[in-house]
């Protein structure tokens, strides 16, 4: 490949990735340093919650540094094995409503690892089309058959099923909110076709943990399902504002994905810090109920004055996709977003679809009601204008 001419190619299609540093402000707030101009209202951050600078979220986070140093030092298999991995596992099977957990480096390595610990080359895995890119690296790598079922047909899954359940293990993989497209997957009828065809279902939870069902167990929780589902994933480093991931299922799985699971077995443990603020984090999700109620209210309003702009439709969850079409045009109102103080990511290919490039609006506690109300007033104008 002339490397050259693959840039050149991608800038020409507006294809290619950018990374922008910026600094973090209070209230949702951004600067790109470099940049004149106001600061920018983020809503591109996966801290739903803010709980990344929650005072004691932060205050268990240094403490942890102070009590175990900066690193592990080694794989919990060698002698990175600390007492308080074994604790945040205990809060996580109890958040997440199983028996058990494991954590892993985060949530790309859970996906990696986990899955072709389940399945191999004489097995098949049934995937959600719009699933996200660590899953099927994960599908990948096990060697087993990938099918993928068009986004939340059920009916297109249960077609595949009868043509290509197969003799040998088969694994249903999905998300429970997806994360480009801030629309659930209908696991209620979800677990009756596992079970109806004996397979194994694992749900990756990671916009849902901590915003969705009773306790914040994710939705999982919310629809009843918990005990149906095989494998619940998650992530530390969204609603929870740490950073890790976990994988939640019985205590013989989790004794199985110990030896089996190649990202966890070869891999340093994470930092003590990480852990003291994904503890912290995990006990305020249970305690706290009232951040998620007020998340949502703030949702609500963002999306009450999209209506008054004319956007409608936008979804159930705090993630707010706004459908452009054509990736230079996404690009092309991001800019102009940009301009007038409002961070969003412009969504396009491969992560999404071709020809459904997106403006993706993800909803922090951070931003206040006046923040969000500017911005949809902006999102209609930038719109109309384009
Ligand atoms: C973010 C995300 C991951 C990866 O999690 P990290 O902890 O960021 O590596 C996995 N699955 C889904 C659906 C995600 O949105």
């Amino acid at each position: 490949m002339d490397i050259r001419n693959w840039l050149t190619e991608h800038k020409k299609k507006d294809l290619l990735r950018r990374l922008t540093p910026v600094k973090r402000l209070p209230e949702g707030q951004l600067v790109v340093p470099g940049q004149t101009g106001p600061s920018l209202l983020d809503f591109s951050s996966n801290d739903y919650l803010g709980l990344s600078s929650h005072a004691e979220v932060m205050a268990q986070s240094r403490h942890f540094l102070e009590l175990a140093g900066c690193g592990a030092g080694a794989a919990r298999l060698m002698s990175g094995d600390l007492a308080m991995y074994h604790r945040l596992e205990e809060e996580v099977a109890q958040l997440k409503g199983q028996e058990a957990a494991l954590l892993f480096g985060s949530g790309y390595l859970a996906n990696c690892g986990v899955i072709p610990a389940l399945v191999g080359r004489n097995d098949a895995i049934f995937a959600d089309r719009l699933n996200h890119a660590s899953i099927y690296d994960g599908c990948s790598l096990s060697r087993a058959k990938v099918i993928r079922f068009h986004h939340n047909d059920l009916n297109h899954l249960e077609e595949l099923l009868h043509k290509q359940r197969g003799k040998g293990e088969a694994l249903i993989v999905v998300e429970s909110l997806y994360s480009m497209d801030g629309d659930r997957c209908p696991l209620r009828d979800l677990v009756q076709l596992k079970e109806k065809f004996n397979c194994l279902l694992m749900v990756d939870e990671a916009h849902a943990t901590g915003l969705f069902g009773e306790n914040g167990g994710g939705i999982i929780e919310e629809d009843g399902v918990t005990a149906r589902v095989d494998l619940a994933m998650g992530t530390f480093g969204k609603a929870l504002g740490s950073y890790g991931a976990y994988i939640a299922s019985t205590k013989s799985m989790i004794e199985f994905l110990i030896n089996r699971a190649r990202t966890f077995i070869y891999s340093t443990g994470l930092p003590p810090a990480v852990i003291g603020a994904s503890l912290a984090a995990t006990r305020i999700i249970r305690q706290e109920p009232g951040l998620r109620r007020d998340l949502f209210a703030k949702v609500g309003c963002f999306k009450a004055a999209l209506a008054e702009n004319g956007l409608t439709n936008l979804g159930p969850s705090q993630i707010v996709p706004i459908m452009i079409g054509d990736s230079s045009r996404a690009l092309h109102i991001a800019q102009a977003l940009r301009d007038q103080g409002i961070f969003a990511t412009a969504v396009r290919p491969p992560t999404v679809p071709e020809g459904t490039a997106r403006l993706r609006f993800s909803i922090t506690r951070h931003l206040s009601r006046e923040a969000l109300q500017k911005a949809a007033a902006l999102i209609g104008a930038a719109l109309a204008a384009s």
